[in-house]
């Protein structure tokens, strides 16, 4: 089989670790960066340096591989269209991003799936135009339609990391400007996630459900335990629905766009567990993902092996998980700027069954994610005490 030359657009860390991944294999990479030097781009055979948002730069790139992808949502869909007009490849399909990238089209397939996730509402796009009394009485009466105040809004596209997301206690609150919609706060008891692999032809695949635990002063995901603590029952209901979440983005990427790749490629599944015990579906991203970063440690093949596979025509491998594991953030220090410097990797590495992984980043800010490390153990509670000591051992600070 010749090579595929693979484009890939995005110059951070997704990108560097399945470039990583791929050097166990003949592989080539040509990346789309804004900047170079990049965490993607450091490793690649060729480097495009533009921007993600610029058709010509995403059209150049294009016109050097044989398939393309994205490591990150936020890039111009209308470009992928036209590499797809061209003949060129993009996985997953850009009817598959062009749904994902907004919220909103998200929210409906779920729904056109039965998938069960929060109920949810349109706001109006002329909201915060509207004088604040109208305003008041918008926010009140759809509040009303999905269980009343608190609720969350959250704006339509755009947003990560949380940004894009905000509680309203009642109609008076401040609402964020651009289009959003309301949607009921649900009353979780965890946040689970499932990484999903589907490569064109075969069954869509899972690895074991996971917990993400949230750090709220990092606003950032900040630990993930691999397998989620819950019974059988509750791993299986969340794979279910993850598994359909994917099929449902292939079924409407195929009929949105028939000559389109489709849902093929990595995916993460973003769900809540609610108190009284129901799976609902948060969100999708169509690439690997921080939750299945464990992956990397812990299972037969990793996220990012299995995203080069699937990108360079190889046959999937194996979700197996051998061990159980913990994967924490490594975070630039709260004070920390410029250049990082890595105080206590030696003793980080030095606890048993800890594997560190730094990006590369040349530049630290406070709480920026410089890295993550992930223990793996016997149990899962020495996977956390294992993770934990490495993690209190490793600081990130600005030379
Ligand atoms: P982003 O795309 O920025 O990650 P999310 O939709 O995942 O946005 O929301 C970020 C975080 O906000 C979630 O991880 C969760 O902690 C919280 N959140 C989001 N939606 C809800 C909701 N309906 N009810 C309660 N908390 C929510």
């Amino acid at each position: 089989m010749g090579l595929r030359r693979i484009g890939l657009l995005g110059g951070g860390q997704l990108g560097r670790m399945t470039i990583e991944e791929a050097r166990k294999y003949p592989s080539y990479f040509a990346v789309l960066s804004p900047d170079f030097p990049s965490p993607g781009a450091d490793l690649a055979d060729e480097v495009v340096i533009g921007d993600l948002s610029d058709p010509e730069a995403v059209l150049d790139l294009g016109g050097r591989v044989d398939v393309v992808s994205y490591e990150i949502e936020h890039v111009r869909v209308d470009a992928l269209k036209e590499l797809e007009a061209r003949g060129i490849p993009v996985l997953p399909g850009s009817a598959v991003l062009e749904r994902i990238q907004d919220k909103g089209l998200q929210k409906r397939l779920w729904d056109e799936a039965g998938l069960a996730q929060a109920p949810w509402v349109d706001l109006p796009e002329n909201l915060s135009a509207l004088p604040p009394a109208d305003r008041a009485e918008a926010l009140r009466s759809r509040a009303a339609r999905v269980g009343g105040f608190p609720v969350v809004q959250k704006l339509r596209r755009g947003g990560y990391d949380g940004r894009g997301v905000r509680v309203l206690s009642g109609p008076s609150d401040e609402p964020l400007p651009g289009p959003s919609f309301l949607e009921a706060r649900v009353d979780f008891s965890k946040e689970l996630a499932v990484v999903v692999v589907r490569a064109p032809g075969s069954e869509p695949a899972a690895y074991p459900c996971v917990e993400m635990v949230f750090d709220p002063a990092a606003n950032l995901c900040d630990s993930v335990r691999a397998p989620a603590d819950e019974p059988p029952e509750v791993l299986e209901s969340a794979l279910r629905a993850a598994l359909r979440c994917v099929e449902a983005l292939d079924r409407a990427a195929h009929a949105a766009s028939p000559g389109g790749a489709g849902a093929v490629g990595v995916f993460a599944v973003e769900l809540f567990l609610s108190r009284d015990g129901r799976i609902l579906v948060n969100e999708a991203a169509p690439r690997p993902h921080n939750s299945g970063h464990f992956t990397q440690d812990a299972c037969a093949a990793s996220q990012f092996e299995q995203y080069f596979r699937i990108l360079a025509g190889l046959p999937p491998a194996s979700t197996e998980q051998y061990r159980p594991a913990r994967m924490l953030n490594i975070l630039g220090d709260p004070g920390a700027s410029g250049v990082p410097e890595y105080e206590g990797l030696a003793e980080a590495l030095a606890v048993p069954g800890v594997t560190v992984h730094l990006y590369g980043k040349r530049e630290v800010r406070p709480w920026r994610k410089m890295g993550h490390l992930t223990a793996v153990a016997d149990t899962p509670e020495e996977a956390a005490r294992r993770a934990e000591a490495a993690r209190s051992r490793l600081r990130v600070l600005g030379g």
